[in-house]
């Protein structure tokens, strides 16, 4: 399959990789948008939010849960982050690889535009 980020969590491509387990992997974003800007990776290809199925309940809470176990360790949890799946093309999907992104460093206005 032609998918980047599949790529990316093989290793076929660099990433700055701060975390990873047998779920997923938290890479930092290529064209950060605030100070601290990094994407959870599911391991498992799944298109987008929109196709993730009952079974992959358990998976979508771990990619929430890491996002907010790297926020605490960076620093950034008391202040405040913001968690965002864009999701097709209303929704600004650019990446056809389900993701999380978790952003943080600076205020966010809501909603976002
Ligand atoms: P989306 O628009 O699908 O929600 O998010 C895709 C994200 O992937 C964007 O924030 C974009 O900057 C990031 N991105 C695109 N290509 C690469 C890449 O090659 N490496 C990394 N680390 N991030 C990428
Ligand atoms: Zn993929």
């Amino acid at each position: 399959m032609d998918c980047l980020f599949c790529k990316i969590i093989a290793g076929e491509i660099p990433a700055e990789r701060l975390y990873e387990d047998e779920d997923c992997v938290i890479i930092r974003d290529i064209e950060p948008q605030a100070p601290t800007h990094v994407l959870v990776l599911p391991r498992k290809h799944i298109d987008s939010l929109d196709k993730a199925a009952p079974a992959d309940d358990r998976l979508l809470g771990k990619l929430l849960l890491a996002a907010a176990d790297l926020a605490r360790r960076e620093g950034s949890a008391d202040a405040g982050y913001r968690v965002v799946v864009n999701t097709n093309a209303d929704g600004g999907q650019t990446v056809f690889h389900l993701h999380v992104h978790l952003l943080s460093g600076r205020p966010f206005i809501f909603p976002p535009g």
